[in-house]
């Protein structure tokens, strides 16, 4: 059985802790070491106890912890290839890596992990679909589109959990963002907006029991905005809806 705890989303840090059978994992570590260390012990559990973090892309609000929290003995780093060489290069991480193939599923005991491709601009960003026999969950934040090779992964959990980064209007009406950067955030390999989470979500024929909102703009979006989209979804098509405050997070 996966449960996952978000411990923040959000562009100033992402952290989310997984745990199955009594083992600790992180997905990405994108707040300070000493940030994670209070995350984790509002549920208890110290870093010593974390076994490894599963790496989406080498941004820093993905990878902030690393350092910190290479010190500890016992944790690994899962990342592809491309991954673990931006940040070596990028942050002097050294690891310990565990190399894994985009796109090639693994298995950590009875964890199954799938990383697959995501459009976003970074060295090999990807998500990751989790399977144990008893659940499953997708994870899937910095993405410029939902092609139809990821649509066909995210279909395949009981648990999404999907970017919804930006209005769209407010995104673009923002005075203080020049344009170069409304066009990569709202390129093909930026963020997912509402519009299309929502609209990925109604048009899909999978049913999902629960869905959580992350990685949401804390100045191109409200948790208002989200919930007055997202709910009435949530209630006709029955899952649970959880959006992650970007503001409280973190
Ligand atoms: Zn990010
Ligand atoms: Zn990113």
């Amino acid at each position: 059985m996966i449960t996952l705890k978000i411990l923040g989303s959000s562009s100033s840090g992402n952290c989310c802790l997984l745990v199955t059978e009594g083992r600790y994992y992180l997905i990405d570590a994108g707040f300070s070491g000493k940030k994670i260390r209070e995350k984790l012990s509002r549920y208890g559990i110290s870093l010593k106890d974390i076994s490894g973090v599963f790496i989406t892309h080498e941004h820093q609000d993905h990878v902030q912890g690393l350092k910190a929290l290479a010190k500890i003995e016992g944790i690994k780093f899962y990342a592809n290839y491309k991954t673990a060489q931006a940040i070596e290069s990028r942050y002097d991480i050294k690891g310990p890596w565990c190399v894994f193939e985009t796109a090639e599923t693994f298995s950590i005991d009875n964890l199954s992990i799938l990383p697959f491709l995501i459009p976003h601009d970074a060295a090999e960003p990807v998500g990751f679909l989790f399977k144990t026999q008893r659940n499953s969950c997708v994870w899937a934040t910095d993405l410029g589109r939902i092609s139809p090779q990821v649509a066909q992964v995210l279909e395949q959990a009981d648990v999404l959990v999907l970017e919804a980064n930006h209005d769209a209007e407010l995104l673009w009406n923002h005075p203080d963002r020049p344009v170069f950067l409304k066009e990569r955030i709202a390129g093909e390999k930026g963020h997912l907006s509402n519009y299309e989470a929502f609209s990925f979500i109604k048009n899909s024929k999978h049913a999902w029991k629960s869905i959580y909102l992350a990685h949401i703009s804390k100045d191109c979006n409200s948790v208002q905005q989200l919930q007055q989209l997202f709910l009435p979804l949530a209630q006709s098509l029955k899952f649970d809806l959880e959006i992650v405050d970007p503001v409280l997070e973190s």
